[in-house]
């Protein structure tokens, strides 16, 4: 006898599915319920959803929070009927931003080219403290989706990338996106890096979207650090955390020294007849940096991280002896015009003493820089 068996899926609108079976048989056909299933529709669709899309399933609108979704002109605000463009397969996700933010990052786009000389990016010690401080980030699992806010030129994403964590980078200046971009498609894992240009104080990212989330050497820029501080907890999920990572301690009589520093060079101007040393100062008077950097004690940093409705997980002071040598041998280079460094052996011998002073209470408040690990208030301990 000839049999066709044919198998159907029947959907309910309440997303129950019911299997069906009609067995036919030319001249018969009956129809038997076998079972039921519910079906997560979420579930499934964000299975089929490439990485992208998962994503940008995540943004909302900077300027009224609620969902944006791509059209073929940029982001589209259905809410606000707001537009955010995307120049360069960037898209840039910032509603009004005022001048001093608008100035910071001008100044940015303006060094994005050398911004890695001239902080020193490649030394060891750059990259010591700050693979140092992105640790419990790259503990986390395979593919688990990071934050970064101030990403700059790209260089912890590159990082994180290359221990298989996605990373959403984040910068408000367009010129260091545009960077992060070029040095983040030189390796095979561009496929795991999303760069937005989105302002850290107004993040068009919705809650809970992220595994981790870290700012490195970018909260002292902000206006409004305790606004970012409240964005990132927003936009973890409930047992992640935070790296708040290398933020300049305030050191006194380092603004002392800096003081006279800024003396001696106003004085060399009075007496300089240089045309060339006139016009230098004419050239990068507009290009000065705003004056938005703050330093932080650490009284002042933990306070602040705590009034964002935030736990200290861990601090860490760095960068003592290192603080020096960071100091000196960028003021050699920017005075020589040729980068000035120290071997990879004494920065090593540097970081032995800088961590053995970080142990010593009291001397351990003289370091230069701050790292602190973070995490929700009402998380349970996290294991570091
Ligand atoms: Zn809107």
């Amino acid at each position: 006898m000839n049999t066709t068996l044919l198998v159907t899926f029947h959907w309910h609108s309440d997303s129950t599915g019911e299997y069906l079976i009609h067995r036919s048989s030319f001249s018969r056909c009956e129809t038997v319920s076998l079972f039921s299933l519910d079906f997560d529709w979420k579930a499934i669709i964000m299975k089929i959803m490439t990485k992208k899309e998962k994503i940008e399933s995540n943004l909302i609108c900077p300027n009224c929070s609620h969902k944006i979704s791509r059209t073929k002109n940029g982001f589209y605000c259905e809410n606000c009927n707001s537009l955010y463009p995307i120049l360069n397969g960037i898209p840039i996700l910032i509603s009004a931003i005022d001048e001093r933010k608008r100035r910071e990052s001008e100044y940015h786009s303006w060094i994005s080219n050398r911004y890695r000389d001239l902080h020193k990016m490649d030394t060891y010690r750059n990259i010591y403290y700050h693979h140092d401080s992105l640790k419990p980030i790259t503990n986390l699992k395979h593919s688990s989706k990071t934050l970064e806010l101030g990403c700059g030129t790209g260089y912890d994403a590159a990082y994180l990338l290359s221990k298989g964590l996605t990373v959403v980078a984040t910068d408000i200046s367009i010129g260091q996106v545009t960077q992060a971009k070029k040095e983040l498609s030189k390796n095979k894992f561009k496929g795991n890096a999303f760069l937005y240009v989105a302002d850290a104080e107004n993040i068009p990212f919705a809650d809970k979207s992220f595994d981790a989330a870290y700012i490195t050497a970018a909260l002292h820029h902000l206006q409004h650090p305790r606004k970012a501080l409240m964005e990132m907890k927003r936009c973890i999920k409930d047992d992640s955390f935070i790296v708040v990572a290398i933020e300049p301690n305030r050191y006194e009589w380092l603004v002392v020294i800096g003081f006279l520093f800024s003396i001696f060079k106003k004085t060399l101007y009075l007496f300089s007849s240089s045309a060339a040393l006139i016009a230098r100062k004419e050239k990068t008077e507009h290009w000065r940096e705003p004056n938005l950097e703050r330093t932080f004690s650490i009284c002042e940093l933990t306070s602040l991280i705590e009034h964002s409705g935030l736990s200290i997980i861990k601090v860490k002071a760095i960068w003592f002896t290192l603080g020096f040598v960071h100091w000196f041998t960028t003021l050699l280079s920017k005075m020589s015009k040729r980068n000035w460094y120290i071997s990879r052996d004494a920065e090593r011998i540097f970081i032995l003493i800088d961590n053995f002073l970080s142990t010593l209470p009291l001397i351990n408040l003289f370091c230069c820089n701050w790292t602190v690990w973070c995490r929700k208030k009402e998380t349970k301990n996290l294991n570091f």
